[in-house]
């Protein structure tokens, strides 16, 4: 697959101020240690977020909002039941939100803000 630039001005220093922790955003070109059809993942113990560099803009926009919102439900307790029934149906959830906010233009807001966060 063609690996797209990331957005105009994207350096590996964004960061965003999510419920009160910094983390850092990421756009990656694999996935260390996981199977390569990832388009993006967060890690909390880091606060690290990863996204594909494979996917066009608009996309890295929309699972950007997605791993945002994995991060408000795991500060809120919500993401501890592994069942796969209940991963699923947050995952489901999480792609509705993500689908819907990055309709509104809030993909292109949160890139905008984390680049002004970055430290060169
Ligand atoms: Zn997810």
């Amino acid at each position: 697959m063609k690996h797209q630039h990331p957005p105009d001005g994207v350096s590996q220093g964004m960061k965003l101020p999510i419920c009160g922790h910094w983390y850092t955003i990421r756009i990656v070109d694999e996935f260390e240690g996981e199977g390569q059809n990832l388009t993006g993942r967060v890690n909390h113990g880091t606060h690290e977020i990863e996204i594909s560099s494979k996917l066009p803009t608009s996309q890295m926009e929309e699972v950007l909002i997605h791993e945002v919102g994995h991060c408000f439900l795991y500060h809120y307790g919500h993401e501890s039941d592994q069942r796969a029934k209940a991963r699923i149906e947050r995952e489901n959830t999480l792609d509705a939100f993500a689908n819907g906010l990055y309709a509104l233009g809030v993909g292109a807001f949160l890139i905008e803000k984390a680049k002004k966060e970055a430290k060169p």
